[in-house]
Protein backbone atom coordinates (compact mmCIF):
# COMPACT_ATOMS: atom_id res chain seq x y z
CA UNK A 1 0.00 0.00 0.00
CA UNK A 2 2.78 2.40 0.72
CA UNK A 3 4.22 1.89 -2.71
CA UNK A 4 0.85 3.25 -4.26
CA UNK A 5 0.82 6.49 -2.16
CA UNK A 6 4.47 6.63 -2.91
CA UNK A 7 3.50 6.57 -6.67
CA UNK A 8 -0.01 8.69 -6.37
CA UNK A 9 1.95 11.37 -4.91
CA UNK A 10 4.49 10.60 -7.45
CA UNK A 11 1.68 11.37 -10.14
CA UNK A 12 0.68 14.62 -8.20
CA UNK A 13 4.28 15.90 -8.29
CA UNK A 14 4.83 15.57 -11.80
CA UNK A 15 1.06 16.00 -13.20
CA UNK A 16 2.68 19.31 -15.61
CA UNK A 17 4.98 17.15 -17.14
CA UNK A 18 2.04 14.80 -18.10
CA UNK A 19 -0.30 17.48 -19.12
CA UNK A 20 2.81 18.01 -21.31
CA UNK A 21 3.20 15.00 -23.24
CA UNK A 22 -0.70 14.59 -23.59
CA UNK A 23 -0.63 18.04 -24.92
CA UNK A 24 2.11 17.21 -27.07
CA UNK A 25 -0.12 14.19 -28.87
CA UNK A 26 -2.85 16.20 -28.63
CA UNK A 27 -1.28 18.52 -31.04
CA UNK A 28 -0.89 16.01 -33.61
CA UNK A 29 -3.63 15.66 -36.12
CA UNK A 30 -4.03 11.95 -36.28
CA UNK A 31 -7.20 12.04 -38.17
CA UNK A 32 -7.99 8.47 -39.72
CA UNK A 33 -10.58 9.13 -41.98
CA UNK A 34 -9.07 11.79 -44.25
CA UNK A 35 -6.30 10.46 -46.23
CA UNK A 36 -4.56 14.61 -46.15
CA UNK A 37 -3.73 13.21 -42.33
CA UNK A 38 -2.04 10.22 -43.16
CA UNK A 39 1.59 11.47 -42.19
CA UNK A 40 0.42 12.73 -38.71
CA UNK A 41 -1.98 8.95 -38.20
CA UNK A 42 1.91 7.86 -38.11
CA UNK A 43 3.39 10.72 -36.36
CA UNK A 44 1.06 10.33 -33.49
CA UNK A 45 1.81 6.59 -33.54
CA UNK A 46 5.56 7.38 -33.55
CA UNK A 47 5.06 9.30 -30.89
CA UNK A 48 3.64 6.92 -28.65
CA UNK A 49 6.50 4.42 -29.81
CA UNK A 50 9.14 7.00 -28.67
CA UNK A 51 7.45 8.04 -25.41
CA UNK A 52 7.19 4.15 -24.59
CA UNK A 53 10.66 3.16 -25.31
CA UNK A 54 12.03 6.17 -23.40
CA UNK A 55 9.96 4.65 -20.45
CA UNK A 56 11.42 1.17 -20.75
CA UNK A 57 9.22 -0.54 -23.10
CA UNK A 58 10.15 -2.75 -25.98
CA UNK A 59 8.15 -0.45 -28.34
CA UNK A 60 7.71 -0.79 -32.30
CA UNK A 61 5.72 0.70 -34.49
CA UNK A 62 4.16 -1.73 -37.16
CA UNK A 63 2.82 -0.82 -40.18
CA UNK A 64 -0.61 -2.43 -42.05
CA UNK A 65 -2.38 -2.23 -45.22
CA UNK A 66 -3.83 1.23 -42.98
CA UNK A 67 -2.71 3.44 -40.04
CA UNK A 68 0.16 1.43 -38.44
CA UNK A 69 0.02 -0.41 -34.90
CA UNK A 70 2.14 0.52 -32.06
CA UNK A 71 3.48 -2.66 -29.90
CA UNK A 72 5.32 -1.84 -26.67
CA UNK A 73 6.28 -4.73 -23.80
CA UNK A 74 7.36 -4.54 -20.67
CA UNK A 75 8.26 -7.55 -18.39
CA UNK A 76 6.90 -8.18 -15.08
CA UNK A 77 8.32 -10.10 -12.29
CA UNK A 78 8.93 -13.59 -12.82
CA UNK A 79 5.26 -15.27 -13.26
CA UNK A 80 3.25 -12.44 -12.39
CA UNK A 81 0.12 -11.89 -14.61
CA UNK A 82 0.19 -10.10 -17.73
CA UNK A 83 -1.99 -7.23 -18.78
CA UNK A 84 -2.84 -5.61 -22.25
CA UNK A 85 -3.82 -2.00 -22.92
CA UNK A 86 -5.54 -1.12 -25.74
CA UNK A 87 -6.07 2.05 -27.27
CA UNK A 88 -6.07 4.03 -30.13
CA UNK A 89 -4.13 7.23 -31.39
CA UNK A 90 -6.30 8.01 -34.23
CA UNK A 91 -9.12 11.04 -33.88
CA UNK A 92 -12.57 12.05 -34.91
CA UNK A 93 -12.41 14.86 -37.75
CA UNK A 94 -13.08 18.21 -36.02
CA UNK A 95 -15.11 19.41 -38.51
CA UNK A 96 -17.53 21.63 -38.23
CA UNK A 97 -14.22 24.03 -37.14
CA UNK A 98 -16.96 27.22 -36.84
CA UNK A 99 -18.73 25.66 -33.84
CA UNK A 100 -14.92 25.02 -31.73
CA UNK A 101 -14.06 28.08 -29.47
CA UNK A 102 -10.41 27.31 -29.63
CA UNK A 103 -8.61 25.31 -32.42
CA UNK A 104 -9.14 21.55 -31.75
CA UNK A 105 -5.07 20.78 -31.99
CA UNK A 106 -4.22 23.41 -29.73
CA UNK A 107 -5.13 22.02 -26.47
CA UNK A 108 -6.35 23.99 -23.60
CA UNK A 109 -6.51 23.80 -19.76
CA UNK A 110 -10.03 25.65 -18.93
CA UNK A 111 -11.54 26.31 -15.39
CA UNK A 112 -14.99 25.27 -15.80
CA UNK A 113 -17.35 26.65 -13.86
CA UNK A 114 -17.83 23.40 -11.22
CA UNK A 115 -14.52 24.36 -10.21
CA UNK A 116 -13.74 20.96 -12.23
CA UNK A 117 -10.93 21.43 -14.95
CA UNK A 118 -11.18 20.50 -18.82
CA UNK A 119 -9.18 19.87 -21.61
CA UNK A 120 -10.58 20.92 -24.59
CA UNK A 121 -8.52 19.24 -27.82
CA UNK A 122 -9.81 16.89 -30.81
CA UNK A 123 -9.28 13.43 -28.78
CA UNK A 124 -8.70 14.48 -25.53
CA UNK A 125 -11.22 12.27 -24.15
CA UNK A 126 -10.87 10.06 -27.02
CA UNK A 127 -8.92 8.47 -26.40
CA UNK A 128 -5.41 10.29 -26.08
CA UNK A 129 -6.22 11.01 -22.59
CA UNK A 130 -7.41 8.26 -21.82
CA UNK A 131 -4.41 5.85 -23.32
CA UNK A 132 -2.05 8.44 -21.76
CA UNK A 133 -4.06 7.93 -17.89
CA UNK A 134 -2.84 4.40 -18.44
CA UNK A 135 0.61 5.22 -19.50
CA UNK A 136 1.40 8.11 -17.52
CA UNK A 137 0.88 5.44 -14.42
CA UNK A 138 2.82 3.32 -15.88
CA UNK A 139 5.34 5.42 -15.83
CA UNK A 140 5.05 6.42 -12.37
CA UNK A 141 5.25 2.59 -11.11
CA UNK A 142 8.56 2.48 -12.77
CA UNK A 143 9.96 5.72 -11.77
CA UNK A 144 9.04 5.07 -8.21
CA UNK A 145 9.85 1.31 -8.01
CA UNK A 146 11.92 0.53 -10.58
CA UNK A 147 9.23 -1.41 -12.59
CA UNK A 148 6.32 -2.52 -13.35
CA UNK A 149 4.56 -4.91 -10.99
CA UNK A 150 3.06 -7.25 -14.14
CA UNK A 151 3.62 -7.45 -17.70
CA UNK A 152 2.58 -4.86 -19.67
CA UNK A 153 1.72 -4.86 -23.11
CA UNK A 154 0.30 -1.51 -25.10
CA UNK A 155 -1.44 -2.13 -28.52
CA UNK A 156 -2.81 1.17 -29.87
CA UNK A 157 -4.10 1.33 -33.60
CA UNK A 158 -4.82 4.31 -35.76
CA UNK A 159 -8.20 3.04 -37.29
CA UNK A 160 -10.77 2.99 -34.66
CA UNK A 161 -12.43 5.82 -36.10
CA UNK A 162 -12.73 4.15 -39.40
CA UNK A 163 -13.64 0.75 -38.59
CA UNK A 164 -10.69 -0.92 -37.54
CA UNK A 165 -10.40 -2.73 -40.49
CA UNK A 166 -6.24 -3.44 -39.60
CA UNK A 167 -6.83 -4.69 -35.86
CA UNK A 168 -8.62 -8.37 -36.75
CA UNK A 169 -5.65 -9.26 -38.99
CA UNK A 170 -2.80 -7.92 -37.20
CA UNK A 171 -4.50 -10.15 -33.89
CA UNK A 172 -4.67 -12.99 -35.95
CA UNK A 173 -1.14 -12.32 -37.40
CA UNK A 174 0.35 -11.86 -33.97
CA UNK A 175 -1.63 -14.16 -31.58
CA UNK A 176 1.27 -15.75 -30.23
CA UNK A 177 2.96 -12.24 -29.05
CA UNK A 178 -0.51 -10.59 -28.07
CA UNK A 179 -2.33 -14.05 -26.04
CA UNK A 180 -2.18 -15.07 -23.17
CA UNK A 181 -3.15 -11.59 -21.62
CA UNK A 182 -6.01 -10.23 -20.10
CA UNK A 183 -7.01 -7.46 -22.15
CA UNK A 184 -7.75 -3.28 -20.78
CA UNK A 185 -9.74 -1.17 -23.20
CA UNK A 186 -8.19 2.18 -22.50
CA UNK A 187 -11.28 3.68 -24.41
CA UNK A 188 -14.12 4.09 -22.15
CA UNK A 189 -14.97 6.52 -19.57
CA UNK A 190 -15.28 7.51 -16.24
CA UNK A 191 -18.83 6.98 -14.16
CA UNK A 192 -18.87 10.87 -12.89
CA UNK A 193 -15.83 13.57 -12.50
CA UNK A 194 -14.85 12.24 -9.63
CA UNK A 195 -15.44 8.59 -9.52
CA UNK A 196 -12.92 6.43 -11.79
CA UNK A 197 -14.65 2.94 -13.40
CA UNK A 198 -13.48 0.32 -14.89
CA UNK A 199 -16.05 -1.00 -17.71
CA UNK A 200 -16.50 -4.91 -17.63
CA UNK A 201 -18.99 -4.87 -20.57
CA UNK A 202 -19.14 -2.91 -23.68
CA UNK A 203 -21.54 -3.58 -26.37
CA UNK A 204 -20.51 -4.52 -30.19
CA UNK A 205 -22.41 -3.81 -33.66
CA UNK A 206 -23.05 -5.44 -36.22
CA UNK A 207 -24.00 -4.37 -39.97
CA UNK A 208 -25.31 -5.65 -43.27
CA UNK A 209 -26.68 -4.84 -46.44
CA UNK A 210 -29.81 -5.55 -48.14
CA UNK A 211 -31.09 -5.46 -51.09
CA UNK A 212 -34.75 -5.11 -51.75
CA UNK A 213 -35.96 -5.08 -55.61
CA UNK A 214 -38.95 -3.23 -56.30
CA UNK A 215 -40.62 -1.90 -59.26
CA UNK A 216 -38.78 -1.81 -62.24
CA UNK A 217 -39.82 1.90 -63.40
CA UNK A 218 -42.20 4.72 -61.02
CA UNK A 219 -45.32 2.81 -60.69
CA UNK A 220 -48.57 5.67 -60.86
CA UNK A 221 -49.52 5.85 -56.76
CA UNK A 222 -53.67 6.12 -58.31
CA UNK A 223 -53.04 2.72 -60.09
CA UNK A 224 -50.82 0.77 -57.90
CA UNK A 225 -50.81 2.95 -54.72
CA UNK A 226 -50.98 0.12 -52.20
CA UNK A 227 -51.10 -3.01 -54.16
CA UNK A 228 -47.32 -3.06 -55.36
CA UNK A 229 -44.98 -3.54 -52.25
CA UNK A 230 -42.75 -0.26 -52.11
CA UNK A 231 -39.04 -1.22 -51.41
CA UNK A 232 -39.21 1.46 -48.63
CA UNK A 233 -42.42 0.16 -46.84
CA UNK A 234 -40.47 -3.76 -47.29
CA UNK A 235 -37.63 -1.76 -45.38
CA UNK A 236 -39.13 -0.15 -42.90
CA UNK A 237 -41.66 -2.94 -41.78
CA UNK A 238 -38.24 -5.27 -41.99
CA UNK A 239 -36.10 -2.89 -39.40
CA UNK A 240 -39.51 -2.58 -37.05
CA UNK A 241 -39.71 -6.39 -37.02
CA UNK A 242 -36.49 -6.62 -35.86
CA UNK A 243 -36.76 -5.32 -31.98
CA UNK A 244 -39.83 -5.85 -29.83
CA UNK A 245 -41.17 -3.22 -27.47
CA UNK A 246 -38.95 -3.85 -24.99
CA UNK A 247 -35.89 -3.39 -27.36
CA UNK A 248 -34.90 -7.18 -27.42
CA UNK A 249 -33.80 -8.40 -30.76
CA UNK A 250 -36.33 -10.39 -32.41
CA UNK A 251 -33.92 -12.31 -34.85
CA UNK A 252 -33.90 -15.91 -34.23
CA UNK A 253 -30.81 -17.20 -32.85
CA UNK A 254 -29.49 -13.36 -31.62
CA UNK A 255 -28.82 -14.20 -28.63
CA UNK A 256 -27.32 -17.64 -28.60
CA UNK A 257 -24.18 -17.97 -26.42
CA UNK A 258 -25.03 -14.35 -24.68
CA UNK A 259 -25.10 -14.96 -20.90
CA UNK A 260 -28.00 -13.14 -19.00
CA UNK A 261 -26.39 -9.93 -17.65
CA UNK A 262 -26.24 -10.26 -13.63
CA UNK A 263 -29.11 -9.26 -11.62
CA UNK A 264 -27.22 -6.35 -9.68
CA UNK A 265 -25.35 -4.88 -13.36
CA UNK A 266 -28.78 -4.84 -14.32
CA UNK A 267 -30.20 -2.86 -12.17
CA UNK A 268 -27.28 -0.45 -12.12
CA UNK A 269 -27.41 -0.02 -15.77
CA UNK A 270 -31.34 0.65 -15.56
CA UNK A 271 -30.44 3.40 -12.85
CA UNK A 272 -27.86 4.89 -14.92
CA UNK A 273 -28.23 8.41 -16.42
CA UNK A 274 -26.73 9.06 -19.70
ZN1 LIG B 1 -12.31 5.70 -28.82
Amino acid sequence: MSDVNAILEHVDANIDASLGRLFDLLRIPSISTDPAYRDDCRKAGQWLVDDLNGMGFEASLRDTPGHPMVVAHYAGPEGSPHVLFYGHYDVQPADPLEKWNTPPFEPQLVDGEDGIKRIYARGANDDKGQLMTFIEASRAWINETGGLPFSVTVLCEGEEESGSPSLDPFLEANREELSRAVALVCDTGMWDPDTPAISTRLRGLAHEEVTIIGPRIDLHSGFYGGAAHNPIHVLTSILAEMRDADGHITIPGFYDGVPELPEATAAQWQGAQF
